[in-house]
């Protein structure tokens, strides 16, 4: 083994204890982490401000197995290219989302927040809804949340450029409130149709609402969190998602628990390990 490697071995070591607080780094082949990573990483927990609680969220169940899916995916979804993932995405956002008037959010918000990343990405992290900074900015996850999911992004060796991220309202809830059954319920379609799309082979949801969007679940984030279940929805005409529910970054920056962390990056690794990262 060459120096180099060693180093970034040992660079890994360092940086994902620093940035996670763990020892444990994925096996297999070392990566450089980017220059970003190895800026001075800010301590979340001493710099904690409020964050809305969202623990006690019930979002709508939604039907997400075979049964109606009246605009039903042409086999054609199937064989997209990531040229034509990338089109249908921006028809579905230019054509439907940035207008979108379904519920009240639209009233509320300053401009809808699509999703962001690779429309090609096997990894998709599905999150809750955006707050005042991806209000503003028309992006998920940019605030402080924002920041420590790229940290995770990068230490599981990859690029925010290189996954997806999407929220499962697509407009701000006034006050970072928990998104209504109503709310959810009406977004759904879209959230739907871009995991149809995306065709990832992995789903990460973030906190307990996406999580129960899309297994269709009443059980909590603490119990499911850590094993993998199935993303059934694009049944009949796509395959099932593997889908690991974690902890929410919001979450984790209020409970900056060595705990908390070593769970999040076990449930990060595992879906490394699926990825063949
Ligand atoms: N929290 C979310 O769930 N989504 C975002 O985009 C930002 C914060
Ligand atoms: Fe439309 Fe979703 Fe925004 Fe409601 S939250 S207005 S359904 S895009």
């Amino acid at each position: 083994m060459d120096t180099d490697r060693l180093l970034r071995i040992a660079r890994q070591h360092i940086e994902t204890d620093r940035l996670l607080g763990v020892d444990a780094v994925p096996q297999g082949a070392p990566r450089e982490l980017p220059q970003a990573v190895l800026a001075e990483a800010t301590t979340p927990a001493a710099q904690a401000t409020p964050v809305a609680d969202k623990s006690s969220a019930q979002p709508a169940l939604i039907e997400t197995t075979a049964s109606p899916t009246p605009a039903a995916v042409p086999s054609s979804l199937n064989e997209m290219s990531p040229q034509e993932k990338a089109d249908a995405l921006r028809a579905l956002d230019e054509g439907e989302v940035k207008s979108c008037t379904k519920c009240n959010l639209c009233q509320s918000r300053t401009q809808t927040v699509f999703g962001d990343g690779d429309p090609d990405a096997d990894l998709l992290f599905i999150g809750e809804g955006p707050g005042q900074n991806e209000d503003e900015q028309g992006v998920p996850f940019v605030g402080r949340a924002g920041d420590l999911l790229n940290k995770m992004i990068l230490a599981m060796g990859l690029s925010r450029e290189t996954v997806f991220i999407a929220n499962v309202v697509k407009c701000r809830p006034p006050n970072n409130r928990t998104p209504t059954p109503n709310e959810v319920d009406q977004c759904w379609d879209y959230l739907r149709r871009q995991i149809e799309i995306i065709r990832p082979k992995v789903i990460v949801t973030l906190g307990g609402p996406a999580m129960k969007m899309l297994l269709n679940t009443r059980d909590g984030i603490t119990r499911m969190r850590g094993t993998w279940h199935t993303y059934d929805g694009l049944a009949p005409h796509g395959p099932p998602i593997p889908l690991m529910p974690t902890f929410h970054p919001a979450y984790l920056l209020r409970a900056y628990t060595p705990d908390n962390r070593r769970k999040v990056w076990s449930d990060l690794q595992k879906a490394m390990e699926k990825l063949g990262l």
